[in-house]
């Protein structure tokens, strides 16, 4: 079982399919700004957790897009992954993650995008921070899911 998002949106002006993640998002192609907003770091979060739980790791073996939420859930996902990947070997430098993720992730055609998910990725490290902060387990739990992504993954991971 993995964990999936009933969330879906399009900017009313544009057409474009993106989450407005709190309040103040605008639609990073032509910047009108919603009335709504959806919480889609907590749901990326807690779908990461319910990945561990079950998978070992936040990305699971095989996962189906069926929704936009479910779009941001894997990405968030396969970053966090990264992320307690290198956490387990020592300190990360959160700016510098951010950018070498954004660097891999293909953007071409649509770099307007860049901005956007440099946001989202940065609020979603430190909404994960602020939950796992000065807890112990985390850094074991890091650990655990560095040991699994190592041996489920051909990925590099270190570059
Ligand atoms: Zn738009």
């Amino acid at each position: 079982m993995t964990a999936h998002s009933v969330f879906d949106y399009r900017c009313p002006s544009c057409g474009l399919a993106y989450a407005p993640f709190k309040k103040g998002v605008k639609c990073p192609k032509c910047g009108y700004e919603p009335q709504e907003t959806h919480d889609m770091i907590s749901e990326a979060i807690d779908a990461w957790f319910y990945h561990v739980f079950i998978y070992g790791r936040g990305t699971p073996p095989a996962y189906a897009i069926l929704s936009l939420g479910d779009h941001y859930i894997l990405l968030s996902c396969i970053f966090l992954d990264y992320y307690v990947y290198e956490l387990a070997k020592g300190k990360v430098d959160k700016e510098h993650f951010i950018e070498r993720f954004l660097a891999k992730a293909n953007f071409e055609g649509c770099e307007y995008l860049v901005d956007h998910y440099r946001e989202y990725f940065s609020d979603l490290l430190e909404r994960f921070e602020a939950l796992t902060k000065g807890d112990k387990r985390m850094l074991d739990l890091a650990k655990r899911v560095a040991k699994c992504v190592e041996r489920t993954s051909g990925e590099d991971v270190d570059s």
